[in-house]
């Protein structure tokens, strides 16, 4: 592995090109060739908060275009608790898709609740002061809204037949959402 990891030679390749839309080829070649750079872009959307838009965002972009609008603020929408490794907090967040455990919103997304960007908070299940531990399977991602408390909503997942029917009887505008989302999210993973 080079120094440079591919994950940063996109970060800099988007700095430097800052308000033009970016062809998906350019990006791959400034990654090296990386066939992941899909994967590292959502990272750096979702873990590193950049406001990177793509055709799901933005009706004028065509699918495999970029467009990073601004320079990206320097704070991060993910909020780590003290002493907790990096590692573990990397595998806490992978494993609950960087998705808020209660409610289901994600870094990126406007929390209804609050009107502003959601921001997650990597937080235990049992609490440490109850003798609960840093060890991945006591750790799940939470929003700042849920994580005070504030929604109410129970922790148990939504069922299969629910989520269909709630789809179903969405507008098409929503379930052309949900499907985009779906699908960039198992054709990323490939
Ligand atoms: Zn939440």
């Amino acid at each position: 592995m080079p120094r440079i990891g591919s994950k940063e030679k996109i970060r800099r390749f988007l700095l430097a090109n800052i308000g033009r839309v970016i062809e998906s080829h350019e990006i791959q070649k400034a990654a090296g060739g990386a066939v992941q750079y899909s994967r590292r872009l959502r990272e750096l959307r979702e873990q590193d908060g950049w406001p990177i838009l793509s055709h799901n965002d933005n009706t004028d972009l065509k699918p495999g275009q970029y467009l990073l609008k601004e320079k990206p603020k320097k704070k991060t929408n993910i909020v780590f608790k003290r002493n907790m490794s990096t590692k573990l907090r990397a595998e806490a967040l992978d494993r609950n898709g960087f998705t808020c455990q209660m409610c289901g919103l994600t870094p990126g997304d406007m929390d209804p609740y609050t009107g502003r960007k959601v921001r997650l908070h990597i937080g235990h299940i049992k609490d440490k002061s109850l003798g609960g531990k840093d060890e991945l399977s006591n750790l799940r991602t939470l929003c700042s809204t849920c994580n005070q408390g504030a929604k109410n909503i129970t922790t148990e997942k939504p069922s299969t037949i629910w989520l269909l029917s709630q789809i179903r009887r969405a507008g098409q505008d929503e379930q052309r959402e949900v499907f985009s989302w779906l699908k960039k999210k198992f054709e990323s993973n490939k």
